[in-house]
């Protein structure tokens, strides 16, 4: 991985080149960034930085020895840590590490539930377990094999437990010519002994424009779909990918069409509508819930006179302006709690075929006969 292959985050590659540059790399760094915003990504770039044999002013050569090897993560002095659902108590990072190579090559900005996939069903629990945090201790005691530097990546260290304590003499007396990097995507649960001993490097989630540049360099991405799922993904790539993966139906074109049909009560195309949806699958059906709730809020928006429309493509805009036009705002509210409600049901593994009918005969009380639930009541009265 190099640094031109890591999405965002200009800042942070600047920080870590000149670490190197003016030679004071520290030797425990906490690379701290929301999910999704590509801190293992970075981790590793540093890594293949630091080892390359040939450094770039901007970035690693990618062709010399140490770079080939950094690129299949088998390079002797990359070592990384990682939770694990083990099987037995001596099982090790060391154990899954086919698993994790094919995992990080496939995609750098996985998160634990991806990296679950790769194991069996039976085993729920990840964590780092004692065995591991021995193994890190005795490997540290050797000497670089290749590099002057030795390097060890251990991501999400939310998961050591107390026994991550016996971590720290290696961080607070580090052999010379050692690099440590936590990868973490919350602070607040990484053992307060060990970040108070590392250096933190907090990276910012990517912002729209950088993930819909990404997705656009992807094929068979068009520009619009690369803005809709941008807008969507909250500043995360792995969210991102995930809409991109799932990217069959064509959100917008279903919710204008949905809601035109319960505005004028349409009763057999909401039931060829409601046959529809409730197929898409799971996923599909949160991100359809999700991408409906941001497109009304930008109605709430625009009503209240703060169009921030930027983000939205050519007929959203126009979607937008006729429907603020057509109603009201309490109805908008009403309609943003049904959504929210469904929304919940749907990840509480509700029966799809009833929920979309059901939400769909609430939206045509809330645009048609303009009935309001009890809540928005609330909220005029
Ligand atoms: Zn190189």
């Amino acid at each position: 991985m190099q640094f031109h292959e890591v999405v965002g985050q200009l800042d942070t590659k600047t920080k870590l080149l000149t670490q190197v540059a003016e030679n004071r790399i520290s030797h425990a760094q906490l690379f701290l960034s929301p999910h999704g915003a590509g801190n293992l990504a970075l981790a590793i770039a540093f890594a293949q930085y630091v080892l390359c044999e040939n450094k770039q002013a901007h970035d690693a050569c990618g062709v010399c020895a140490a770079c080939r090897k950094v690129q299949k993560l088998t390079h002797p002095d990359l070592h990384f840590s990682y939770p694990f659902f083990a099987k037995h108590k001596e099982d090790t990072s060391e154990t899954f590490i086919s698993q994790w190579r094919t995992a990080v090559l496939k995609n750098p900005y996985l998160d634990i539930d991806e990296w679950r996939t790769y194991f069996d069903e039976d085993n729920k629990q990840a964590n780092i377990n004692i065995a591991e945090c021995h193994r890190i201790i005795k490997t540290w005691g050797l000497k670089p094999f290749e590099a002057t530097y030795k390097i060890l990546i251990m991501w999400l260290p939310e998961y050591l437990e107390k026994e991550g304590n016996t971590l720290l003499k290696l961080i607070e007396e580090p052999p010379p010519n050692t690099l440590f990097i936590l990868v973490a995507h919350r602070a607040e649960q990484v053992l307060t002994t060990i970040l108070s001993r590392t250096q933190l490097i907090k990276m910012p989630a990517l912002t729209q424009a950088e993930i819909s540049q990404f997705l656009m360099n992807r094929p068979q991405v068009s520009a619009e779909q690369a803005t809709q799922l941008a807008y969507l993904s909250e500043g995360s790539l792995q969210n991102a990918l995930q809409y991109l993966r799932q990217e069959e139906s064509d959100y917008f074109q279903l919710l204008s069409e949905w809601l035109r049909m319960c505005f004028a009560n349409q009763g057999l195309k909401i039931t060829s509508f409601v046959e529809e949806m409730s197929k898409m699958g799971r996923e599909n059906q949160k991100n359809f819930w999700r991408y409906a709730l941001k497109l009304l809020r930008e109605i709430l928006l625009v009503k209240h006179h703060c169009p921030q429309l930027t983000h939205v493509t050519e007929r959203e805009k126009n979607f937008i302006a006729n429907l603020s036009k057509a109603i009201h705002t309490p109805q908008i509210e009403a309609l943003i709690i049904e959504i929210e409600k469904a929304h919940y049901h749907t990840e509480r593994n509700a029966n799809p075929k009833i929920l979309f009918l059901d939400v769909s005969l609430q939206l045509v009380k809330i645009l048609m006969f303009k009935i309001l639930p009890k809540e928005v009541q609330n909220i005029i009265a």
